[in-house]
């Protein structure tokens, strides 16, 4: 086929021509994973049976390169490919076959699972992935396991087997779901056989595989049976009245943008309360138009009951979303509140009464109830996951749903996977071992923090701090540019993640740049709302904004520097805990507020009047915080003092200010860098420990109160100052 309309066809001779077998590889699956309508975040696997020098021999031997488990074809390197020695997988039939408790789902079949390290060619590390067998046991040089929307809509349909006839005439095989394993792989490998002209097989409820012995062909023919499901779907969506009929016609209208953001700000924090009773969760908000289709259909709710079909989707999404059916152009905030609230209640009791039916005496014990993905008619969906980037693969994987089900219902009628296959696959106890693999979760995991003032200095330095220990980070700065540069740096650093979905705001990484001014409420409720649309809510929040206006010459401080310090270094803090206080009790999730005092809250100093007595405010303000907040936010504050290095607060005139107050030598000439080194050694040199405090000693200090270290300390100062006795507290 030359001429896509539903996927591009990018392969380039001269780049393949360019890299090695594996390397070619590698080559194909990125190309295939960078199309989400080929295949999903981490779903879909390729391979290739390349002949390798046996190191033990040094004899040829066919090796069979797979991707192996974990990690995404879209960003798959090399070590994300398990190689095998071909012939060793073969051969593990004959122990299969020799096994009496074989089976579909047998002990016998996930015993061979373990067997494939036995079968690993040249220490590869890489954990083999389930469906090496499909891999190994079809003969073809060169294998494509997809799962793309427009397949899945024909293999999620009542007359999936005789659309496949219909659609593809004998090219492409039928094999009805069965879980991923040796006997997938051995019914494959039998289709293959016996129908010799077949290049590919549709899975029932789940995708298909395709292969050749060519590269390049195997990639063309993976697209083309693509191109073709998506030509024969569009061509009666299209006859049956497209958008405007899909999914049963329109119940709903969508609200206005901005209605639906004041929508979503209102009701997420709350929500997230409700979901994260055992962990909490960050979430993702996706209303474009497509979700928006869906949720304001007439079938919607009929759909949605019946859940998700291709297995790697309802692994993220659940058995089912949750369904509200809130009546956008009628009720109003509360009433979704209540629906939801009920919704909620029921959904739990559903998934328990699911657990209680299908489980068997082996099964891992019952998992969190709660869904992680929720759909409003009028405003879209949200989705949950254990991070930003989970949560955006969570709403990818309903958004490929929404595709699937949207195609199978204009072709015939859409199926999901019977309950009871669905949960051998959820609770399976290979996915089970999987799950005790993972590394422990960081210690800020699954929390959103929000550091006002990380445009630079110990702001800055405390985003950098905390996002290290698993925290998503709102970097927030009355400079927006700041900001944003604050939270690239972060994302540049670790990368945004997989899962491609998420609409506005809530598209990011685990750090977003926020703009907000703390002397003024709205912008503080506005940073707060967009936070809540961004990550679902927030945990904790750091203050470390603050302004040091010197007096003049002649020792005074105007009145409008006085209100200006005390406008930014004490109320600013006071709204900021009394707006996301409001957020706090909505979401009931335990917090913590740190603000930034001082040193010189503690001594009086001649030049400093406004700023010091703003800061001894600051450390009564943490304590009156404290009581108010109680028991849910615990309020702490830290006293840093003379941080010159990477402070907004010691631009060059101060430094030299100081200097020359100090009596310090310098010359006017003399680089910034060594002015702020001899100003920092001299402050230094007054402490009681002789070292320069810099931002990241302040970070340390905001890191142990957010975090649970000190989770029994709350209304009070901590300093970091190197040790001023002048400052010491009583
Ligand atoms: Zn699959």
């Amino acid at each position: 086929m030359s001429n896509y309309h539903h996927v591009n066809f990018l392969w380039d001779d001269a780049k393949a021509a360019s890299l090695d077998p594996v390397g070619r590889l590698i080559y194909r699956s990125n190309l295939l994973g960078s199309d989400q309508r080929i295949t999903n975040t981490g779903g879909g696997n390729t391979s290739a049976k390349i002949l390798e020098n046996d190191p033990l021999t040094g004899q040829p031997v066919e090796v069979l390169w797979v991707k192996g488990s974990g990690g995404d074809l879209r960003t798959s390197t090399r070590e994300n490919f398990s190689s095998l020695y071909q012939e060793k997988l073969l051969g593990l039939q004959r122990i299969y076959a020799s096994r009496d408790d074989k089976g579909l789902k047998s002990q016998a079949e996930d015993d061979m699972v373990g067997m494939f390290s036995h079968a690993t060619f040249n220490l590869n590390p890489r954990a083999s992935s389930i469906d090496t067998t499909l891999h190994s046991f079809l003969s073809g040089k060169h294998v494509d396991h997809m799962h793309p929307n427009a397949i899945i809509a024909i293999a999620a349909s009542k007359n999936r087997e005789q659309l496949t006839q219909e659609i593809f005439g004998g090219e492409m095989a039928y094999v009805p779901w069965m879980r991923p394993g040796f006997e997938l792989g051995l019914a494959m490998q039998e289709i293959a056989n016996k129908q010799p002209n077949v290049k590919a097989i549709m899975m029932g409820q789940h995708g298909f595989i395709s292969w050749d012995d060519d590269e390049k062909t195997c990639y063309a023919h993976t697209l083309d049976f693509i191109e073709k499901a998506a030509n024969y779907i569009e061509a009666k969506y299209a006859a049956n009245g497209g958008d405007a009929t899909a999914f049963g016609g329109q119940k709903y209208v969508s609200l206005e943008p901005a209605k639906r953001s004041e929508i979503f700000a209102k009701i997420l924090p709350w929500l997230r309360g409700q979901v994260s009773k055992e962990k909490r969760f960050i979430g993702t908000v996706q209303d474009d138009e497509k979700i928006l289709r869906f949720v304001n259909s007439q079938d919607a709710a009929r759909l949605a009951e019946l859940g998700t079909s291709c297995p790697d989707h309802f692994l993220r999404t659940k058995i089912k979303p949750l369904y509200v059916d809130w009546n956008p152009q009628n009720e109003d905030a509360a009433a979704l509140k209540l629906k939801l609230a009920a919704g909620l209640e029921a959904y739990r009791k559903d998934y328990s009464t699911y657990y209680g039916i299908c489980k068997h005496a082996n099964s891992p014990a019952q998992r969190d109830p709660n869904p992680t993905v929720v759909l409003i008619p009028g405003i879209g969906m949200i989705a949950w996951g254990k991070d930003k980037s989970e949560s955006r693969v969570t709403a990818e994987f309903y958004n490929c749903a929404v595709e699937v089900m949207r195609g199978a219902e204009a072709i015939d009628a859409y199926v999901s996977l019977p309950q009871q296959e669905a949960f051998d696959i959820e609770y399976w106890l290979l996915e089970e071992a999987k799950l005790q693999r993972m590394p422990v979760e960081k210690e800020l995991a699954r929390q959103v923090i929000i550091v006002i003032g990380a445009g630079s200095g110990i702001g800055k330095e405390t985003a950098h701090r905390l996002v290290k220990e698993g925290a998503q980070i709102v970097c927030v700065d009355m400079n927006e540019a700041a900001a944003q540069a604050t939270a690239r740096e972060i994302t540049d650093k670790y990368g945004v993640g997989i899962g491609v979905a998420g609409t506005g705001l809530s598209n990011c990484g685990l750090a977003i740049g926020l703009v907000a001014n703390i002397t003024d409420r709205a912008s503080i409720r506005k940073m707060l709302d967009e936070v809540a649309i961004a990550y679902g809510g927030f945990d904790s929040i750091c203050v470390t904004a603050g302004v040091f206006v010197p007096s003049d010459t002649s020792g005074h401080i105007p009145d409008d520097k006085w209100a200006l310090t005390f406008s930014i270094n004490v109320t600013g803090s006071y709204f900021v805990a009394d707006e996301a206080f409001k957020t706090w009790k909505e979401q009931g999730l335990r917090g913590n507020l740190v603000l930034t005092t001082s040193a010189n809250a503690a001594v009086a100093k001649k030049g400093s009047v406004a700023y010091d007595v703003s800061k001894a405010a600051g450390n009564h303000l943490v304590r009156e915080l404290a009581i108010e907040l109680a028991p849910l936010v615990r309020v702490n504050g830290v006293a840093p003092a003379t941080v010159v290095q990477g402070s907004a607060l010691f631009p060059r005139d101060r430094v030299i200010g100081s200097l020359a107050k100090y009596d310090i030598p310098y010359t006017d000439d003399e680089a910034t860098e060594s002015l702020v080194t001899k100003l920092a050694r001299f402050y230094a040199d007054r402490t009681l420990t002789k070292s320069p405090i810099t931002p990241a000693d302040q970070a340390e200090a905001y890191f142990l109160l957010v975090s649970k270290r000190l989770s029994k300390t709350t209304g009070q100062i901590v300093t970091v100052d190197g040790g001023l006795h002048e400052a010491f507290l009583r």
